[in-house]
Formats: structure tokens, C-alpha cells, sequence
């Protein structure tokens, strides 16, 4: 198969060191030999690959910003190459990886006990365990402060009853870090599977994130050992320190998306003849191309600075939604141009635009909508809080 190209119109490569080089081709030719073959099938399906989760830990990709516990130690920057490279050949998959690395490992590594750590780190790392994040409620999305999922103590257990939805991995995972109340603080908890009380569903007819598996969370009377509480995390800024994690790697990741659109729309532009010429001769779409391309470029040159951001520990909250809000719809604006562009063929499985355009529509919804974060920018702008 003929290795992708890119996008590079700044030269941007320039400023990667070879190591970073080298992690990004060698991710790049994982996509292209694993991933892009069986996508579109999944995605007709409604499955993960499941097959290529081995890999995934082998090539050190899962909590690869981590130190120690058998994780990669990589820089930010590397870490974002990886979720782009991933996200290219399919928002699910750098879903699964964002989920894991951002979602689980990362809370477990910052809050969780040296015995947590032990037992879960290093299988999570190599992808014998797979993990989710359950913060989300059917009542409670943008506002998790509202949840209604509660922990009570009960001598040497928790007893958690409540119900998460939309939860990335949830179905097949071995390990929940689930956010509840106790004592009306927000806490986080570690539901492994098989503990009594704790059941999963699927949640199927999505027309986006196919290749993802989606689920809900079901806590009846659901009895956890106590030292599953992750005793560092005490309140909202748990669950939101996580997210900010996760969300600095979608910034990285839907330029991939936004790369792979553009990359199709300028190659059948160039072989698609109407009027006796390619289209690509066109203004029109030359315009179009040129919008995408530049909006890839700034979308990339944001990515580079909040990694340096992120590398020097100066990174905010508020910079990362800015990244996020920006690279996700712009991600999005491309998708459907590139999706315009080629016709009918656009809304094919022949080409990978529409599933792109699809999965970006949930990338926009979560780890906060687009409209939450502009009240996160408008918020930082002007002192005052908008969001009630
Ligand atoms: C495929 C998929 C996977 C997901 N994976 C996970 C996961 O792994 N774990 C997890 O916990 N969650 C997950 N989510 C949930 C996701 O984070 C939520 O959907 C998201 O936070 C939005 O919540 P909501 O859907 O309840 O929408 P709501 O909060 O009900 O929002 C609906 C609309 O109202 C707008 N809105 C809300 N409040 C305001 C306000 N104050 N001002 C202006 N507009 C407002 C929103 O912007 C949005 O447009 C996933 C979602 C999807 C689609």
C-alpha cells in the first residue's frame, strides 16, 4: 500500500527531532497496515478492531506520555503525533487509545496508590487490560457536577448505585474508573468487571464513532473493596484534570482526520474530469482547497505550541480548549467540504471522507461540546462564568 504523505506546507518536520520522526512514520505504517484495511468494515459493523489492541501495547502507544509502570516515558509532542497518526485512519481508534491512556491510566497514575498502580498500569499499558472512563450520566452531560451516582461506605466496601452513558470501551473493558458521589464530593472509584452489582449494555444505531464501542454503566448495589477508592482525586477537578488530558490529545488527533479529508479531496480533484478538465482546474475548488489547507497548517502550528506548553508544565486548561474548540471544528469544516467535493462519491465507503465527517460530529460533542468551551474561553476572557 502506498505510504501517506501528509500534510507539511510549513515544513513543520523541520522542527521534530528524529526520534519524533520516527515514532510518527512508524505509527503511520501501523495505520496503514492494521488499521486502514478493516476500518470501513468495522465501521459498517459496529465493531472495534479488537485484533489490533496487542499491538497497540507492544508499540508502547498506550499511556505513552506516562513514566514508569512499563509505559513509554515519551514527550507530549510524540504522544501528539501519535493521537493524529491514529485519528487519520480513524476517530475510534484514537478514541480507544485517548480513553486509555488519558482517561484511565492517567487518573490511576496521578491519584490512584502504589498498589493500584502496580496491579493496573502495567496491563492497562500493554493492553491486556482495557479500561474506561464513566462520567457521564443519561441526565448529566456538559454539567457533571449534577450526577446522581452515589457511593456510600459499608464496613470494608463502597456500595455505588447509579448509571454512566456514553462510555467509550465500557462493553469491553476490565477496569471502570467511575465518578460518584460520596458525601456529596465528587470521588473516583475503580469498578473492575465481575464486581457484584455491575452490569454493561451497549448502545447501538449510532451513525457515528461506529468503530468505537459505546456503553452504559449500571451500578445496582454494585460492592467494590474500599481500596478501589483512588485516594488522591477529591472532587470536580479529578474528573476534569483527566479531561483535560484527553482533550490536548484531540487537538492532535483530528488534524490526522482533517490531513486524511484533505488528502482525498486533492487527489480526486486532480483525476476527476468534468467539463473536460480535472475539477482541481476549477477556482471553486481550488478555493476549497486552499481553505483546507490553511486551516490545517494553523491547526498543526497550535498543536506544536501547547505541546511545548504541555512539555514545560505551563500548560492551562483554557489553552487546551482553545486548541480542542478550533482543531475539532475546523477538523469538522474540512470533512464536510472534502465530503462536497467529491460528489457522490463522498457519501461512499469507497473513500474514507464520510466516515471521517461522521465521527467528527461526536468529537465535537465530546470532552466538551464546542459551545461549552467557547464558555470556558468567554469565561477566562472576561472574568464571568456564563455557563448557568
Ligand atoms: C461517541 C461518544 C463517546 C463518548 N464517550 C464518553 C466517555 O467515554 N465517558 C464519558 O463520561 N462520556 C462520554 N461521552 C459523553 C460526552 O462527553 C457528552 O455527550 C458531552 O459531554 C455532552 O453531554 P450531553 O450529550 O449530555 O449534552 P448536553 O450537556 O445535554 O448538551 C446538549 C446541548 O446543549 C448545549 N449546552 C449545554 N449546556 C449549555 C450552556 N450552559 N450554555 C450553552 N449551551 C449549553 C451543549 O453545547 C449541546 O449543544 C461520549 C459521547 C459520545 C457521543
Amino acid at each position: 500500500m502506498e505510504q501517506f504523505e501528509g500534510s507539511d506546507f510549513y515544513n513543520l518536520d523541520d522542527l521534530l527531532t528524529e526520534e519524533q520522526r520516527l515514532i510518527r512514520d512508524t505509527v503511520r505504517e501501523f495505520v496503514d497496515d492494521q488499521v486502514i484495511p478493516c476500518i470501513e468494515d468495522c465501521f459498517m459493523t459496529d465493531r472495534f478492531p479488537l485484533q489490533i489492541i496487542p499491538t497497540l501495547g507492544e508499540l508502547g502507544l498506550l499511556g505513552s506520555n506516562l513514566k514508569g509502570y512499563d509505559c513509554a516515558g515519551l514527550d507530549n509532542l510524540s504522544y501528539g503525533l501519535i493521537m493524529q497518526e491514529l485519528e487519520r485512519g480513524d476517530s475510534g481508534v484514537r478514541s480507544f487509545v485517548s480513553v486509555q491512556g488519558g482517561l484511565v491510566m492517567y487518573p490511576i497514575h496521578r491519584y490512584g496508590s502504589d498498589e493500584q498502580k502496580d496491579k493496573f498500569l502495567p496491563q492497562l499499558a500493554s493492553g491486556k487490560m482495557i479500561g474506561c472512563f464513566g462520567l457521564t450520566e443519561p441526565d448529566h452531560g456538559s454539567d457533571p457536577s449534577g450526577m446522581i451516582t452515589r457511593a456510600v461506605e459499608d464496613g470494608d466496601e463502597y456500595i455505588l448505585n447509579g448509571n454512566k452513558m456514553w462510555i467509550t470501551n465500557g462493553c469491553v473493558s476490565d477496569v471502570a474508573v467511575v465518578w460518584a458521589k460520596l458525601d456529596d464530593r465528587i470521588r473516583g472509584f475503580l469498578v473492575e468487571k465481575g464486581s457484584p452489582g455491575f452490569s454493561t449494555t451497549m448502545q447501538q444505531k449510532k451513525f457515528s464513532l461506529r468503530a468505537s464501542t459505546t456503553s452504559e454503566l449500571h451500578f445496582q448495589d454494585c460492592r467494590i473493596p474500599k481500596a478501589n477508592l483512588l485516594p488522591g482525586a477529591n472532587g470536580l477537578g479529578g474528573p476534569l484534570s483527566c479531561l483535560t488530558q484527553a482533550r490536548y490529545g484531540i487537538a492532535w488527533g483530528v488534524v490526522g482526520s482533517a490531513m486524511a479529508c484533505f488528502d482525498a479531496a486533492k487527489k480526486y480533484s486532480l483525476s476527476r474530469i468534468q467539463f473536460d478538465r480535472p475539477i482541481g482546474g476549477f477556482q471553486l475548488v481550488q478555493a476549497k482547497l486552499a481553505e483546507m489547507l490553511s486551516e490545517i497548517t494553523k491547526a498543526q502550528l497550535l498543536c506544536l505550541r501547547l505541546a511545548q506548553l504541555k512539555e514545560s508544565g505551563k500548560m492551562t486548561a483554557q489553552q487546551v480548549s482553545l486548541s480542542k474548540r478550533n482543531n475539532v471544528y475546523w477538523a469538522l469544516e474540512i470533512a464536510r467540504s472534502a465530503r462536497d467535493l467529491l460528489g457522490a462519491n463522498g457519501v461512499t465507503h469507497e473513500y474514507p471522507v464520510g466516515r471521517h465527517m461522521l465521527n467528527l460530529e461526536s468529537v465535537k460533542t465530546y470532552e466538551g461540546t464546542h459551545d461549552i468551551h467557547t464558555l470556558i474561553l468567554g469565561h477566562e476572557i472576561t472574568g464571568i462564568p456564563a455557563y448557568k
